[in-house]
């Protein structure tokens, strides 16, 4: 008998204390009190993370014929920076706090008049949260209070920082501080890690670490052209490691300064219809997330408005999630034109152009870029697994069971081998055949230790789908079959090795 708690509900606490207790996920170099922005995945979670990667490679490159994959360098010559226009203009808008020395993301730090009576009589401010409105609110009522203003309290108008007028700057109080008068106004930051390569520190030798894979497409595109065999339309993907400087990284994984991403640019012929291809990847991307098993329910799309699009950007839409902390990005899909190619064939002086057979015209393809963040997949994996369950046992005790619903794709171990008693030499020594057996081919854990029910929890408690007991039916009745117990529904039913292999060589691709 169970009863779930909605998967909406569940904290980021919750979440991340999960993460730290099983395993998942560790703060970076937490025994000198972290790092912000970084993270360790532990041993739960590399494999939950490498799951997630090879269903994307798997899918997208291996399982398709017009994909193919690429691993470029973290660190290119700056001078691609300068031609994709990371250099110039990938920033975020800055406010600091001379006060404090703290620094805020100017779109995420909100502020608010103070209306009277129709009169302004002063500022309240607010880092972006699920309740800005609210806090903003609060926060008005708190001053009219404390300064014993008579009169009647205009609802809040919260605008964030870079709406702010050149005169309200000094009135809008620090969210540090409490007290206006510190924060600058919004200036540009831009988000790359800068390095030096070589022996020399001087202006000759900077470099970066890249803020995206994508430019290592663009950069190999004319090698793999040349060498792949490729034929429009086509698809070069890598996953690999980014960087970027966030003023503010927050929500735990989903947004840090190290992070991975899963990128793959879709060149097309500068004739084709974008729109419907564009449209194609929107519905493919929806579907591989469904496939490792994030709800619909928590999946919605939103299409940037034309207005706000880069000149070059014919369209883009983002798969939003519904994450504890708010509906947010997780896959962005943009139809960017020729504009990548262009830009590297006009600075490299190198051409980045196809041979149309049909027209005996030379031309630069145009791109589909489905890009997607590995640790954000991962969060919103976590967070639409993890339910609370009231259990009732046959003896009519009632406890909570903490399940991790993982889709058996990506689930970090697959298989749990449990031996029903520990010193019994003939299930152990079963149990150990088994394991050893599934080990070639699977994640699996072998556990001997404690009462069976407890070792089915704390499987639960890490999204195993599947436990196997050699009980004594196994060793003393015809048929070495084990009972095979299932995660979510907590049935159990006899199943020989035959159909356990045949059953997971189905559900784990
Ligand atoms: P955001 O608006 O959330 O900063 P973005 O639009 O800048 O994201 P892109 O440049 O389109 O993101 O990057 C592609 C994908 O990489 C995003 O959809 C996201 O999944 C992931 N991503 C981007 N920045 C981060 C980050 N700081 N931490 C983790 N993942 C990230």
């Amino acid at each position: 008998m169970s009863e779930s708690t909605a998967p909406a509900a569940v904290s980021m606490e919750t979440i991340v204390a999960l993460c730290k207790r099983r395993g998942f996920i560790f703060q970076s170099s937490e025994i000198y009190g972290g790092l912000n922005g970084f993270f360790d995945y532990g041993p739960l979670g590399v494999e939950l993370k490498k799951n997630i990667r090879d269903c994307w490679w798997n899918d997208m490159v291996r399982r398709r014929d017009d994909v193919v994959g690429l691993e470029s360098s973290i660190i290119m010559h700056p001078k691609v920076w300068e031609a994709s226009g990371h250099v110039a203009g990938f920033t975020d808008p800055l406010v600091d706090c001379k006060a404090s020395k703290q620094r805020y993301r100017a779109d995420q730090l909100f502020f608010s008049p103070i209306v009277v009576d129709g009169q302004t009589v002063g500022y309240v401010s607010a880092l972006e949260s699920e309740n800005t409105a609210g806090e903003l609110q609060t926060a008005a009522e708190a001053f009219k209070r404390k300064k014993a203003i008579q009169g009647t309290l205009a609802p809040v108008a919260a605008k964030d920082m870079t709406e702010a007028r050149e005169d309200e700057i000094a009135l809008i109080p620090s969210p540090a501080t409490g007290e206006p008068g510190s924060l600058t106004a919004p200036r540009s930051f831009n988000m790359m890690f800068q390095t030096n390569v070589g022996a020399m520190t001087d202006a000759s030798s900077v470099a970066y670490l890249r803020p995206e894979t994508a430019q290592g497409m663009f950069v190999d595109f004319k090698n793999v052209v040349d060498t792949g065999r490729v034929k429009l339309p086509f698809g070069i993907a890598q996953i690999g490691k980014s960087f970027r400087n966030e003023i503010t990284p927050r929500n735990f994984i989903f947004r840090s300064r190290e992070f991975e991403q899963m990128e793959m640019e879709y060149f097309i012929h500068e004739d084709a219809d974008w729109a419907k291809c564009h449209q194609e990847w929107i519905e493919w991307c929806k579907n591989w997330l469904l496939s490792i098993g994030l709800p619909e329910s928590h999946l919605s799309l939103y299409a940037h408005p034309k207005e706000k699009l880069a000149f070059y950007s014919r369209g883009t839409v983002d798969i939003m999630f519904s994450y504890p902390f708010g509906v947010q990005e997780l896959w962005g899909i943009a139809a960017r034109g020729n504009y990548d190619l262009t830009q590297h064939a006009n600075a490299s002086g190198k051409p980045q152009e196809i041979f149309d057979e049909a027209t005996k015209k030379k031309f630069v393809p145009h791109v589909i870029e489905p890009a997607v963040g590995t640790d954000r997949i991962f969060l919103a994996v976590l967070c639409s697994a993890y339910a609370e369950e009231q259990v009732t046992d046959d003896k009519g005790n009632t406890e909570t069971r903490t399940v991790l619903r993982l889709s058996p794709r990506i689930a970090p171990v697959k298989v749990a081998v449990l031996p029903l008693l520990k010193n019994k030499e003939q299930l152990t020594a079963r149990a150990h055949a088994l394991y050893k057996k599934l080990q070639r081919k699977y994640a699996v854990f072998y556990d001997e230790a404690g009462a069976i029910g407890r070792r089915y929890r704390r499987q639960d408690e890490i999204g195993t789908p599947w436990c196997v007991t050699i009980d004594f039916e196994t060793i003393e009745k015809p048929g070495d079959t084990f009972t095979l117990r299932e995660r979510d529904s907590m049935t159990q039913k006899r199943i020989t090795e035959a159909e356990l292999f045949a059953l997971l060589e189905e559900q784990v691709y």
